[in-house]
């Protein structure tokens, strides 16, 4: 029997009605590049999720959790595995807490509570992708990161296990957590929020939308920043863009095949159309090589890679 079968068998039959084969990963990633992923499994609650994991463990099956694919770079020829795709996007406020499923969107979860009064998101107004992909890799801009506000998640760990934990099961760092490095999912969390000034609020939201309408490529399909920026020169100093340094090599002129730097971006690559993995590589390459070679500072990728066999991220 086939290793996509085996999987299959191990699933109860309402769940295996929802297993979409041969998914091309362009359709589920902002960057638009990828070939076919073997077996997608949308989980609308973390019962379902544990049961598409429980079956990738026992079929032994690679498993990939993707939330709006904002932040990934799949291989061409696909990946032999299971995508794990949250789907659930309930919303829960009670007062200034609010449980939310881990395949809302982000940007939603702002709209959402600042409708119901509640400020401390706006920061994070127009970052693509879903909130699950938020707190598992630290996501943040304008000096604020969404880590800052949880307070409790249900997780799932790398064993399987649906588990209820509080924010010291993260480990946040900048654009990163040492839950996502174990392997561990997040499916629900509890943030806590203020009730402040709505109206500095909305205002902020609507300015950091303009801000990236300006300097985002809102419609080109992109990942956002390829590099992370560097570590600040002093303790609590601000950390230097990675973008200041690709632009002083020229990075903006640069291109391979269908993969081209963001004119009014040096740190974001753009899919003109019909761009590869390797076109996206190779272009990433050439700028980290650019930039160790003007100024002897190696570039690190913040964008996730998902490859035949197994998830590189
Ligand atoms: C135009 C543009 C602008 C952007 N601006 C910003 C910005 O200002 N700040 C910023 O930080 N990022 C930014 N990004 C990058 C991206 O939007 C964020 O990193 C986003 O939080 C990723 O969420 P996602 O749901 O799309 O994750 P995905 O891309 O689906 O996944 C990213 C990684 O997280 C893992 N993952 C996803 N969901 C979960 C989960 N529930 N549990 C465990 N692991 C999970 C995946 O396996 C993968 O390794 C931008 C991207 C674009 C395209």
């Amino acid at each position: 029997m086939a290793i996509e079968d085996r999987f299959l068998d191990h699933l109860p039959a309402a769940l295996r009605d929802r297993v979409r084969r041969g998914v091309p990963l362009r359709d589920l990633t902002t960057l638009r590049v990828g070939g076919p992923a073997a077996l997608v499994c949308p989980a609308d609650n973390p019962e379902q999720a544990r049961q598409f994991h429980e079956a990738a463990r026992t079929s032994g099956l690679p498993l990939f959790t993707l939330g709006g694919g904002s932040n990934v770079l799949a291989d061409d020829r696909g990946f032999d595995g299971v995508i794990l795709h949250l789907a659930g996007r309930a919303c829960d406020v009670r007062g200034d807490r609010v449980t939310v499923s881990a395949g809302l969107g982000l940007d939603d979860l702002v709209a959402l509570t600042l409708g119901e009064g509640l400020t401390g998101l706006e920061f994070a107004s127009g970052i693509p992708g879903t909130v699950g992909g938020a707190l598992a890799g630290n996501a943040g801009c304008y000096g604020h990161e969404v880590g800052e506000f949880l307070r409790e998640a249900v997780i799932l760990t790398p064993d399987g296990e649906l588990r209820r934990v509080g924010p010291e099961a993260f480990g946040f760092r900048y654009r990163g957590t040492a839950l996502r490095d174990e392997g561990a999912i997040l499916l629900e969390a509890v943030l806590q929020l203020g009730r402040g000034d709505l109206g500095p609020a909305a205002a902020e939201r609507a300015a950091h939308l303009a801000d990236r309408l300006a300097k985002h490529p809102v419609t080109e399909p992109s990942a956002g920043s390829w590099f992370r920026n560097l570590e600040a020169l002093e303790p609590g100093g601000r950390r230097r863009a990675a973008g200041e340094l690709l632009d002083q090599v020229g990075a903006k002129a640069m291109r391979e095949g269908d993969a081209a730097v963001y004119p009014k971006h040096a740190n974001i690559i753009v899919n003109l159309g019909q761009a590869g993995s390797d076109d996206v590589r190779r272009l990433a390459t050439r700028m980290q090589a650019a930039v160790r070679d003007r100024f002897g500072v190696e570039l690190q990728p913040e964008v996730r890679g998902l490859g035949p066999g197994r998830s590189l991220t």
